[in-house]
């Protein structure tokens, strides 16, 4: 079933969207890359949704991608008795080691480590900024604090301590039995949260050892000064902004998201920006216009795929939510200053082979105005460097890896076919053609430009 957009949508699942009918009806709306919280869920929750999604893209013949989000070191309060509080500012409240459901008077804080690093006047940011306190008196098993921004707070709430050196590394206990299950699963990439160094990265790989790609969610400052070798040893990366947000100043935000898309389109890595992208869809059927805007600049300035959080994961309106964003973004891509802004935007850092077969396919398909470029290849790097060509029309990738056409589902023009492999351009030309009617990517009479990366290197200009 092919998508009539190059814009990729990740979807986070959650409690309203993670039943298999559910989870179907958000891959029919337009969700490309499926995305398990592992902040959120039991493994066995995370292995149920897993399998769902396998069955649908066995039902529709489709390689629908899985991304198993690591929490990492993010900090997080415990329950609450009735799942959620209001605070009023000038409250006084506690944060402390007891795992008992909290109240309106105190919660856990499950880091005996952070309540040590906490002093008198250390200002604590909760559920991504939304909620400020201050520290007033700490001691080893608790703090007590002034609420200065109040409102509803829920069940596991992110914590942040902007300016404070944590002493936490960055793949947790939790997060090693995380991974260790997501790989056996067979997800295709996973995600690090509160990724501070190019080491973080060096160090997961090696656990990962191939078995998935990995993208560095970038949401530290620290990340940003590291930026180019950080997004250079990573297969992918994501604009974490909500974190980002909160340890880095709001206005700050806009600017380093097109600096990241930027490098990683240069640097040829797929690109997710993330949160708040249609947040009022959480609660309302329809999003606001700064919303939609805010979607359509991550198309215009080159994103591979732009992500929902909690509008898919808990909202009221998680299939609106898919609609909405796959809406924004088939409009944006028709924009042709969106098609020229990409063009201008195109620079190679390197000059590879594949980069000049990448590039050739992409003049012969817009000088021969072909319907698609079908690329024949093995190898990731080769979708990769194709994908951040960014040419017009479709690329559709044949591979006989399941494993490939999943992977390869997160990048930006990217339409994966399993089919057998084939090895002259002879054989690829005939199957090519087939296999584009077929999936309606190309009718009688269109060209399409065959890319072969499995026997030389050639492109191959044929008509339907
Ligand atoms: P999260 O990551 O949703 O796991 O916190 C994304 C972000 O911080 O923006
Ligand atoms: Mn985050």
């Amino acid at each position: 079933m092919r998508r009539y957009r190059s814009g990729k949508i990740v979807s986070t699942i959650g409690p309203a969207s993670c039943s298999p009918e559910n989870l179907e009806r958000l891959f029919l709306n337009g969700v490309d890359v499926f995305r398990l919280n592992f902040s959120h869920g039991s493994h066995e929750g995370h292995a149920q949704v897993y399998d769902a999604i396998r069955a649908i893209g066995k039902k529709h013949h489709c390689y629908p991608t899985i991304l198993a989000d690591m929490q990492g070191p993010k900090l997080r309060v415990g329950t609450f008795e009735n799942d959620k509080i209001i605070l009023e500012s000038g409250d006084i409240f506690r944060f402390d080691l007891d795992p008992t459901p909290g109240n309106t008077q105190r919660v856990n804080l499950p880091h005996p480590e952070i309540l040590e690093a906490l002093q008198v006047g250390t200002t604590l940011l909760l559920d991504d900024g939304k909620l400020r306190f201050e520290v007033l008196s700490c001691r080893p098993d608790y703090a007590e604090v002034k609420v200065l921004v109040g409102g509803p707070l829920s069940n596991r709430k992110g914590v942040n301590v902007p300016h404070v050196m944590l002493p936490i590394p960055a793949l947790t206990e939790k997060d090693r039995k995380d991974l260790d299950f997501a790989l056996k699963l067979g997800v295709d990439w996973v995600a690090l949260s509160f990724v501070q160094s190019v080491k973080d990265v060096e160090q997961a790989k090696q656990i990962i050892n191939g078995r998935a790609g990995v993208v560095s969610k970038l949401e530290k400052p620290l990340a940003i000064k590291a930026l180019e070798p950080i997004v250079e040893i990573s297969d992918a990366i994501m604009v974490a902004r909500g974190d980002l947000g909160v340890e880095m100043d709001p206005e700050e935000v806009p600017s380093i998201q097109r600096r990241i898309i930027n490098t990683c389109h240069r640097m040829g890595r797929p690109v997710i920006v993330a949160t708040q992208m249609l947040e009022s869809m959480i609660t309302a059927p329809s999003p606001t216009r700064a919303e939609v805007s805010d979607v359509a600049t991550a198309v215009y300035s080159g994103a591979d795929a732009t992500m929902l959080s909690a509008e898919s994961a808990s909202g009221q309106y998680p299939f609106e939510a898919v609609s909405m964003m796959s809406r924004v973004i088939k409009k944006t891509e028709s924009d042709p200053y969106c098609v020229r802004r990409l063009e201008n935007d195109t620079q190679l850092p390197h000059k590879t082979v594949i980069d000049a077969i990448c590039a050739a396919a992409k003049d012969a398909a817009e000088f021969s105005s072909a319907s698609a470029i079908v690329l024949f290849t093995d190898s990731f790097e080769t979708v990769v460097r194709c994908s951040r060509m960014r040419p017009t029309c479709p690329i559709v990738l044949i591979t006989e890896s399941e494993v490939l056409a999943r992977k390869a589902g997160l990048c930006n023009g990217v339409h994966s076919i399993c089919n057998k492999k084939e090895f002259s351009v002879d054989a690829m030309c005939k199957t090519a053609k087939v296999l584009t009617a077929e999936h309606q990517f190309a009718n009688v009479g269109d060209n399409i430009a065959v890319l072969n990366d499995i026997s030389e290197r050639s492109v191959t200009i044929c008509k339907l």
